[in-house]
């Protein structure tokens, strides 16, 4: 069995406003990319990482694509080998390798293919219009807000990722291609603090828990 991390790191992140690239942003005194790097390369045999062009230095690094599940699928194809794909976005350096192993055992239990990170919804979610006009209310129960790191069989998310790239452009994450192709997708709770870096206020909250993580890890030696 080879597990093989996948990270999509190509977007350019223009919602956080830095020079460059999202993923290459500095976080806590280092890339934003490196914190999901540390976890990943503890749980994984090989990282595959999709960066944006020009940034292709080194092992393991190919160039993205227009969209992130394309991204993924250009760093698959780079991993002919892999049984099981940790799909694991740049953008949540909180993750932890207590969580990968979480989704890892879950779809080594077998009966899904493919095991996600997701927390329970905690706000209310309305269905608007373009002029802002509510259509309607969904129920919270049984809502989800789905994240990553997100565990599949290669196969699988091989055979999904085989679509247009229309299709995967308006995916907004490679579970949903899983369960388009008749997969059984799992939800493993993730703790709070797996959070996605979009805006400044995520990158400074990021920050903040990085250096107490740090601090809490220096402290137990
Ligand atoms: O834009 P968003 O925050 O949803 O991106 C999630 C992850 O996908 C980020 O780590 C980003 O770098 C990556 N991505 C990518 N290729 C793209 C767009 C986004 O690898 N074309």
């Amino acid at each position: 069995m080879a597990i093989v991390g996948i990270v999509p790191a190509a977007g350019s992140g223009e919602r956080l406003g830095t020079d460059g690239p999202k993923a290459f942003a500095a976080c806590a005194g280092r890339p934003l990319l490196e914190w999901s790097l540390d976890v990943l390369e503890t749980v994984c045999d090989r990282v595959v990482v999709a960066v944006p062009a020009g940034y292709e230095h080194g092992a393991d690094r190919v160039r993205g694509a227009a969209s992130r599940s394309a991204s993924v699928r250009e760093a698959l194809r780079a991993a002919p080998e892999a049984t099981v794909a940790v799909v694991h976005d740049a953008a949540r350096p909180l993750v932890s390798r207590v969580l990968v192993q979480r989704c890892l055992d879950m779809l080594a239990a077998g009966g899904c293919d493919a095991a996600v990170a997701a927390s329970p919804m905690s706000d209310t979610v309305k269905e608007a219009g373009n002029d802002g006009t509510v259509v309607r209310t969904l129920p919270r129960a049984g809502l989800w807000s789905v994240q990553t790191p997100q565990v599949f069989d290669a196969a699988a998310l091989h055979r999904a990722l085989g679509v247009d790239d229309a299709v995967l452009a308006a995916a907004t994450d490679d579970s949903s291609l899983v369960e388009a192709a008749g997969g059984v997708v799992r939800l493993v709770e993730a703790p709070p603090e797996n959070l996605k870096v979009t805006s400044t206020v995520d990158l400074a909250l990021a920050e903040a828990l990085l250096g107490d993580r740090e601090l809490r890890a220096a402290a137990r030696g």
